[in-house]
């Protein structure tokens, strides 16, 4: 089969490899019919991510359909449509019986190396480095998903593939960090970044109910979409100082809560290194700790940061005084992705939501290095790109 393999930093090529193949009881073989490239596969493009070996097949947001499944698999039969979601948990195991799938303790066979740089392993994820597990990803012809019978979600013949593919990643991931705000009527959310994830949090916040959404960034594309989501907008670029411009829109007292749709993955150098070689690591991403260190301080007294943005490893100048000091709730993590894709699967049949706003490329899976190039430089004004093997 065709497939999209990362070879080292801004090296994709689409290969043919051997087809993947049945190895547990609980296993489903999927034929991709659409693919994307996920904000954060920009961090194993641009070789931020250790553990990542040459021939590795990414790709975490993908759906398709069924054409095996394993002795275990009862719920899913050759034919069916499925989403799949980024994090592969086994449904069974303590944190899955809490809806915490992003925590399974039953799918990251490479838990050792994930103990040593974070203290505990989270769970497994597709095509995302041997930290997490080392599984081939979706962007190809075929993957395999193990747990299949709690990593699916089925697709009803009246939901396109673009209107549901994001039902894998960035539509739960948007739609968790504005949960996560706990949002009250009235409410007033800032988003840092408008990428896909962004647009999904904008979006999402509006759904849960807040009055304003106001959303950051500088690429006049993303801005414009955000606005097209009813947000209203600041242009970090064109502002002398974005904690400013947010207390003069929030009557000085601050957003109820703030939203990190940025992130930060640059533990580039792998594990094996020093805490003070890591911090040296971080200290060469200047610009992407900026976010979160505004949206700290731009919070208001007694509200919530909610961080989406993928880290790797350590920050450094956090302000954590202001953070005690002002009662500030910190929530993060990776997307219990299995937890939302039913409820907003059934957002999107009531026609509340349709995450292919975001889309503005369509490739075949042969072009994923262009779109993969295209993506990172933002050129021609890509905000989203899906694949069709
Ligand atoms: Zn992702
Ligand atoms: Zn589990």
């Amino acid at each position: 089969m065709k497939a999209n393999c990362w070879y080292g930093k801004n090296d994709m090529r689409v290969e043919d490899v051997p087809d993947p193949e049945i190895l547990n009881p609980r296993d489903a073989i999927v034929r991709v019919t659409l693919t994307a490239i996920c904000g954060s596969d920009l961090h194993l493009y641009h070789g931020f991510v250790p553990t990542l070996e040459k021939g590795d097949i990414l790709g975490h947001e993908f759906m398709g359909e069924v054409v095996e499944v394993g002795t275990g698999v009862k719920n899913l039969k050759p034919g069916d449509r499925i989403v799949v979601p980024f994090c592969i948990a086994c449904g069974n195991c303590f944190f899955c019986q809490r809806q915490l799938f992003s925590l399974c303790e039953n799918s990251n066979p490479n838990a050792p190396e994930a103990e040593l740089l974070w203290g505990h392993s989270p769970a497994g994820l597709f095509g995302y480095s041997h930290l997490t597990g080392g599984y081939a990803g979706g962007q190809a012809e075929y993957v395999r998903v193990p747990f299949a019978d709690n990593c699916h979600v089925k697709i009803p013949d009246n939901v396109t593939d673009e209107q549901s593919l994001f039902l894998g990643d960035i539509f739960p991931t948007g739609y968790m960090a504005a949960e996560n705000c706990n949002i009250q009527p009235g409410d007033t959310i800032a988003v840092w970044g408008c990428g896909p994830v962004g647009q999904m949090a904008i979006r999402s916040a509006l759904l849960l109910g807040a009055e304003r959404v106001i959303a950051i960034d500088s690429v006049p594309e993303r801005l414009r979409m955000a606005r097209d989501g009813r947000a209203e907008t600041i242009n970090y670029a064109e502002v002398n100082s974005v904690l400013e411009a947010l207390k003069e829109m929030t009557g000085g007292r601050g957003p109820d809560a703030c939203i990190d749709a940025v992130g930060m993955e640059a533990d580039g150098h792998g594990l094996q290194y020093s805490y003070d070689r890591a911090k040296q690591a971080m200290m060469l991403e200047t610009d992407r700790p900026i976010a979160l260190r505004q949206a700290f301080l731009a919070c208001r007294n007694g509200g919530t940061v909610s961080v989406p943005g993928v880290y790797g490893g350590f920050i450094d100048k956090v302000p954590f005084g202001s953070v005690m000091n002002r009662s500030i709730t910190i929530k993060t993590g990776q997307t219990h992705v299995q937890r939302y894709m039913r409820p907003l699967l059934e957002r999107i049949e009531r026609h509340e939501i349709d995450p292919s706003f975001v889309i503005t490329h369509r490739m075949k899976l042969e072009e994923a290095p262009e779109g993969y190039d295209l993506f990172a430089k933002k050129e021609d004004d890509c905000i989203k790109v899906v694949l069709s093997p």
